[in-house]
Order: C-alpha cells, then sequence, then structure tokens
C-alpha cells in the first residue's frame, strides 16, 4: 500500500541533536531509516563556531548506541577556576574538546551510512500543517522542494527557523558569546596538561559569565579556543552589552599578551533551557538548541545529544499510536538528570553571575571539594544527598567567610 506521508518524521538541522534524535531513531528504537530524512540548510562538513567541549555525558550516550567519536581532540583532563590572581585547579577528566565542522560531520555521515535520508544544504523555508484525514506536515525547502512528513523534530538549533515558522514564543532572552582561536602563549602552561580554565575575572567588568581558554586541536597540533559568555540576564540593551562585552574580552586577551585587533573574531547566540521553554506544539518536538541550553556554561552538545534520545524513543511511540502530542517528552526532558541539570543551572547562573554570586565563586574558587562535585554535575552525574549536603553547608560558610 502507498504511504501517504515521504516519512514519518522529518528532522530540521543536522546538528549534534538532529543526527543523534536519527541515530536513535534507527539503532535504540528500530525504526526504518527510509522513513527519516534530515534536512540542514548548510552543506556538511559546516563550520560552527563553538568551543567544543564535549562532556563524558553526550560521549557516553552515542557510545551505548555503538557510535565512536573518530575524530581528533583533546582530552579534558580538569579544569581552573580563575579570579584575578586566585587560581582553584582540579584534575579530574571530564570529556573532550573537538572541532565541530569534524565532530557534526561525523554523526551526520554515521547517520546517513544507516541508511537516513540526509538532505544537506536544503534548509526548511515554510511548513504547511495537513489537517486532514491524514495529519501531518508539508515542509518547503529551500530549493523549493515539498517533503511530507507525519511528525517534526526542530532540532535547527539556537535561531530555529521551525520554532519562528510555527510562531513558538522565546521565554528568555539569548547568551552571547564570542569565540576565536589562536596558537599557545606564555599564559597558556595549564593548556598542555589538557585543563580548560574559566576566568571570572571578566564578571567585575559586568560581564555575566566567563572567559575560556580551552585547549583544541586544530591542524594536527593542541591550541588554544579562547571566549567569553554573557548569560545576559540583566541587561536591557542588546546592542550595548555586544560592545560591552568585545571591551572586556579586549581586556582578558590583553592580559594573556593577545592584540584583539589582530584577532579574527565571531559573534554568536545561545539559547537557554528555562522553566518557561516548551518542548513541543502538536505534532512537533523541538530538540537540542531548539529547546535550550545549560545558562551557566553556555554549553549544549551533550545535552542535545541526550535529548535526541529522548525525542527518538517518542517520536517511535507516535508513530505507533498516531499520537501528535509530545507532553511525555517533555516531562521526560524535565525529570531526566539531564533537564534538571538544565534546570538548575538556569537558576544557578543568577546566583553564580548575579550580584550576590560573590559567596559562589569564592566556594568554587577556594574548595576543591566544589569543583570536584561541579565536574561530576557537568558529566553529567547526579551528586549523592550528602554531597549537596556538604555543598549546602560550604556555600552558607563561605556566605560568611
Ligand atoms: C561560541 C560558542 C561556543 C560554544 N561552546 C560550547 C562548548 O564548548 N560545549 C558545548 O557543549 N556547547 C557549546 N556551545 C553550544 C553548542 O554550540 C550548542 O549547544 C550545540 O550546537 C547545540 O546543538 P544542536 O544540534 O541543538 O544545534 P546546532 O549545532 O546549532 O545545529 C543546528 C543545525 O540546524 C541547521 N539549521 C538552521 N536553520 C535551518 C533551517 N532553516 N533548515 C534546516 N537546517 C537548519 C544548522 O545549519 C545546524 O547545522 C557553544 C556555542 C557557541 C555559540
Amino acid at each position: 500500500m502507498p504511504e501517504a506521508f515521504d516519512y514519518d518524521v522529518a528532522i530540521v538541522g543536522g546538528g549534534p541533536a538532529g543526527s543523534s534524535t536519527a541515530l536513535h531513531l534507527v539503532r535504540h528504537e528500530g525504526v526504518r531509516p527510509h522513513r527519516i530524512v534530515v534536512l540542514d540548510k548548510a552543506k556538511f562538513p559546516r563550520d560552527k563556531p563553538c568551543a567544543g567541549a564535549v562532556s563524558q555525558l553526550g560521549l557516553d550516550v552515542l557510545s551505548a548506541i555503538g557510535v565512536d567519536v573518530a575524530v581528533p581532540c583533546v582530552t579534558m583532563e580538569g579544569v581552573r577556576v580563575l579570579q584575578g590572581e586566585t587560581v582553584g585547579e582540579t584534575v579530574d577528566r571530564m570529556g573532550i574538546v573537538i572541532r565541530r565542522t569534524e565532530f557534526d560531520a561525523h554523526l551526520l555521515e554515521t547517520a546517513r551510512c544507516d541508511g537516513v535520508h540526509v538532505k544537506d544544504g536544503e534548509g526548511l523555508s515554510a511548513i504547511d500543517r495537513c489537517e486532514g484525514r491524514r495529519k501531518g506536515f508539508v515542509l518547503t525547502t529551500t530549493l523549493g522542494a515539498k517533503v511530507r512528513a507525519r511528525f517534526v523534530a526542530a532540532a535547527d538549533g539556537a535561531g530555529s527557523t521551525t520554532r519562528k515558522l510555527l510562531g513558538i514564543r522565546e521565554p528568555d532572552r539569548k547568551g552571547h558569546l564570542y569565540v576565536l582561536d589562536t596558537e599557545r602563549v606564555a599564559f597558556d602552561a595549564a593548556i598542555g596538561r589538557g585543563l580548560v580554565d574559566f576566568d571570572l575575572t571578566v564578571l567585575e567588568d559586568g560581564v555575566e559569565g566567563y572567559y575560556w581558554d580551552f585547549p583544541t586541536m586544530l591542524d594536527g597540533a593542541v591550541q588554544v579556543s579562547r571566549g567569553i559568555y554573557h548569560a545576559n540576564l540583566t541587561r536591557p540593551d542588546a546592542a550595548t552589552i555586544q560592545g560591552s562585552v568585545k571591551d572586556v574580552l579586549g581586556r582578558a586577551l590583553a592580559r594573556r599578551g593577545i592584540d584583539i585587533a589582530k584577532v579574527k573574531l565571531r559573534p554568536f547566540s545561545t539559547r537557554p533551557f528555562v522553566p518557561r521553554s516548551t518542548g513541543w506544539v502538536k505534532g512537533v518536538l523541538l530538540v537540542g538548541e531548539a529547546y535550550g541550553i545549560d545558562q551557566t556554561t553556555g554549553e549544549g552538545i551533550a545535552q542535545a545529544i541526550e535529548m535526541g534520545r529522548f525525542a527518538a524513543s517518542h517520536l517511535a511511540v507516535a508513530f505507533r499510536t498516531d499520537n501528535p502530542r509530545f507532553d511525555a517528552y517533555e516531562r521526560e526532558v524535565r525529570t531526566s538528570t539531564t533537564g534538571r541539570h538544565l534546570l538548575q543551572s538556569a537558576w544557578m547562573a543568577r546566583r553564580v553571575y548575579g550580584r550576590i554570586g560573590h559567596p559562589a565563586r569564592r566556594f568554587l574558587l577556594r574548595s576543591a571539594g566544589a569543583r570536584a562535585a561541579a565536574i561530576r554535575w557537568y558529566r553529567g552525574e547526579s551528586l549523592s544527598m550528602s554531597t549537596q549536603l556538604r555543598l549546602g553547608l560550604g556555600l552558607a560558610a563561605s556566605v560568611f567567610a
């Protein structure tokens, strides 16, 4: 019997969220790969501005479905938290740093090799609902083609076209980042040991976030991804913030002996996962940064991969039941360890970066136990009640220190 739709699901976006959704549908849910299409406006391998730190959580989720990360990488051996002259260092593996161009192309190619229909270089430009006997969607691509699918997974990142076309509200302001790569300089002693630096000195200049130095594999050598993340929690005027964030970045780079005028800077935004974030509308679920990412760190690769796993399991149910409601997906994301971490992170961002964040920052700088817990949290592990209690007491002591 001919099938009414070309595909059971059209996944819009072939980044980590989209690829993970496709791979989990095939490898974990047993969905026939030719029933899945991935549309991406970019031709892969495509460039993606990113520092490329992937928490162990993302690697574990991929490994569970037999996807290895066969791309050049640097292991993150631990963390340094810096503020002025004070440095807190903890060595404990956190994950890896990859180049997004290679990593994302590898995941999408793995899905293509599994038999998924991948249309890269062909983006979504319009979406229409079919409300007849057979409900679903007609997606018009940037090449003018029509793709008919029963369900849509919006995995098209911070600027999600799917969200815009469907009129899904933005619940919070986006974060701002600048990213650049340079060779190592004398300041970068810890980079050779595989440590990632989070420099909180920039908070003194009004940025709600941090400056980073991460080791990264570029042209076969360990170099440095640098940048600044501003969570954009309180300031009303985005244009002013962009300018001042750049100035603060310039000062952070100058402390490292780097002239901002001589480097290639790339501005970008991130969409935070906050309590009011929308995870679905009828027939459509949002995955990865289209849904939201970690507001404290500005990171979301591992979370996007994990959300792809949840999305696949709920899509597989929808294929069987024809039910267009994805409220169970939203519930599972929010109650999972990853979702709880995302929500905690939205809560924490205001406490750590806000005016009252001084004790929390001091605690992180001075307490090895706090950093060890932060690394476990970063890896996606749950913290035991006793650890949480110790952290609470340590933080309280820091308030009165
Ligand atoms: C400067 C910077 C540094 C960062 N550093 C880190 C880090 O170190 N670690 C970390 O975990 N996270 C980091 N992040 C966040 C990270 O990049 C995101 O969390 C991650 O990319 C989310 O994956 P995704 O698959 O949801 O979206 P994306 O990776 O953004 O993928 C979305 C895809 O959708 C495609 N697309 C967009 N519009 C359309 C359309 N109309 N039709 C079809 N396709 C479309 C895009 O081409 C893209 O391929 C950083 C972000 C920035 C900006």
